[in-house]
């Protein structure tokens, strides 16, 4: 699926040209475990009581349009950084390829705190000149008695990051519609400046 509609102009560009500058591609990275597929199962809408609107184009590609101040954005959400079974070019792919990202550890694991430091770095370096949005998000924030890595030790590093800070849980949906506004409002500022 993936080497189908990635390596050749087919899908990309027909969801590109479609949807125009409203369709942003957001690329969830952290370590294993830290709660990104959770994340995306929020996004897509699989706990929702009535049928969701998410349409699923692959098993870890998920699309859906939300309302955000009052303008429509189409995310599609990839969910592909723990996919080995490719090989390890799905990591550079998802590098190169995200107008958008999500970097997630847990609060509970200070050494998924450690990763995301460490893919900040990698990202500026597969992207560099580019002044790419970005979210630092702590997940699992229901979890406090679990808690190794401070609110404040998290929005300190999105300081050094030049990123935007979130804590979230997926656990007890908390702040997970606000991330994807977030990120969606992140990716606007920056179209907007250039506009200018
Ligand atoms: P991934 O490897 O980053 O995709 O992480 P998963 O989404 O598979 O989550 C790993 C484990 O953490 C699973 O057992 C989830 O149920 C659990 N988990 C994910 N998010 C949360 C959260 O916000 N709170 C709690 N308590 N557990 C979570
Ligand atoms: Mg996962």
């Amino acid at each position: 699926y993936y080497r189908r509609s990635w390596s050749s102009e087919s899908s990309d560009s027909v969801i590109s040209s479609e949807s125009g500058s409203n369709c942003y591609r957001v690329v969830l990275i952290g370590e294993l475990g830290v709660g990104k597929s959770s994340l995306a199962n929020i996004f897509a809408g699989v706990h929702d009581s009535i049928d969701s609107d998410c349409e699923v184009l692959g098993e870890d590609t998920y699309e859906r349009t939300l309302m955000v101040d009052g303008e429509s954005a189409t995310i599609i959400l990839l969910d592909m950084w723990d996919n080995k079974r490719e090989g390890e070019w799905i990591r550079d792919h998802c590098m190169q390829v995200g107008d958008a990202y999500l970097i997630v550890y847990s609060i509970t694991d200070r050494a998924s705190f450690e990763k995301a430091s460490e893919l900040r770095i990698q990202l500026r370096r597969a992207r560099q000149k580019e002044d790419i949005p970005i979210i630092l998000v702590g997940n699992k924030s229901d979890l406090v008695r679990c808690r190794e890595v401070s609110v404040a030790e998290g929005r300190a590093c999105a300081v050094v990051f030049d990123c935007k800070f979130i804590e979230t849980s997926a656990a007890v949906q908390h702040n997970v519609k606000e991330l994807f506004e977030g990120i969606v409002r992140q990716v606007r500022l920056r179209r907007d400046s250039k506009e200018k």
